[in-house]
């Protein structure tokens, strides 16, 4: 299947926000969460959307994010043209800073299916503003525009009580009527964006009331979760039944990445690193007076590479499963 745009990826959230299922927004930088990915999603024939924030662009393209996204969408369309399967790429977490520039360009080139605006930090108005300049800039090309409502307008950060920092259900159909974004991340009480670093009760009546009062309005929207990496599977089920249909999963893969390799290279220590005293030369590949070297069935990046690629697939299927898209793709 080849890579597909915004109408495509539209189809999949009705269908998720019908049936209560979601889809599992993947963070990723490097090859090797992708290639896992990929794999597990195949597997379980689920469509598969993947994203990058301007942070991983940035990284991956040595310091220009333009670069980077060119390199990992390509990437990404390469490989989807083999699969049996959705693909689908998301700009992740886009600030209004990095908008200009960087947005316009990825649209036109057909980088991504999506762009998620975040203005969240800004005054709700501000938010507007910059949300719906992006949802003008998107709407030509048929890309999806997720915006964020992380706080009760017109609250000052220093007076701020827990209360500010979830979502209003007004302002949720108010900010989604203004600004015409397809998709909608609600501050509910995970430890994200502005609530970062509170202790939050997370609260799956106000995401069920944030739905409620959209239909209401006419305005339904699939909602979309930030920060869900210290959920339980009950509380995702539950924020599916409220309306949830995308879910960002970054800090799981980080993690995986992380400690695969740390477990792979501190098993195989003496295979990679020189004992204390042995000054092994890269260039040569020799140290002087000893004969150690290194072995190169170990510290070939492809076998910690295949390791974590093997994680990332066997997590990413758990949580498949946990949001329910297995088995629900519509582009086989
Ligand atoms: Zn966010």
């Amino acid at each position: 299947m080849p890579f597909l745009g915004g109408p495509e990826l539209a189809k999949v959230y009705k269908k998720a926000k019908a049936e209560g299922f979601a889809l599992i927004a993947n963070n990723f930088t490097e090859p090797n969460v992708l290639l896992g990915l990929f794999a597990a999603y195949q597997a379980r024939k689920s469509d598969l959307l993947v994203q990058v924030t301007g942070g991983a662009a940035k990284f991956a393209g040595g310091g220009n994010a333009l670069a980077g996204l060119r390199a990992l969408s390509r990437y990404v369309q390469t490989l989807a043209k083999e699969a049996k399967i959705g693909v689908f790429l998301n700009l992740d977490h886009v600030t209004p800073d990095l908008v200009e520039g960087f947005v316009p360009p990825a649209l036109a080139e057909g980088l991504c299916s999506s762009v998620m605006i975040d203005a969240s930090e800004l005054p709700f108005e501000e938010n507007v503003k910059a949300t719906r300049a992006v949802v003008e800039m998107a709407r030509p090309y048929g890309a999806l525009v997720e915006g964020e409502l992380g706080r009760i307008k017109g609250v000052e950060d220093e007076v701020a009580s827990d209360e500010a920092f979830y979502t209003d259900p007004n302002d949720a159909v108010e900010f989604v009527d203004q600004t015409g974004v397809d998709l909608l991340a609600v501050a509910v009480g995970t430890e994200h964006g502005v609530s970062s670093g509170r202790e939050l009760k997370l609260r799956v009546d106000l995401a069920q009331a944030i739905d409620a009062k959209l239909r209401q309005a006419g305005l339904e929207r699939p909602l979309v979760l930030h920060g869900a990496s210290g959920l339980s599977g009950d509380q995702v089920r539950a924020l599916l039944r409220a309306g949830v249909c995308k879910v960002n999963k970054d800090t799981t893969y980080q993690f995986l990445y992380a400690r695969t390799a740390a477990e792979f290279y501190l098993g195989n220590r003496a295979s990679v690193v020189p004992a204390p005293g042995v000054a092994f030369d890269p260039v040569t590949f020799e140290a002087p007076g000893s004969q150690w070297k290194p072995d190169k069935k170990l510290f070939d990046p492809r076998v910690v590479g295949r390791k974590i690629q093997e994680a990332v697939n066997l997590v990413a299927q758990q949580m498949i499963d946990q949001v329910g898209s297995g088995g629900k793709t519509l582009y086989a």
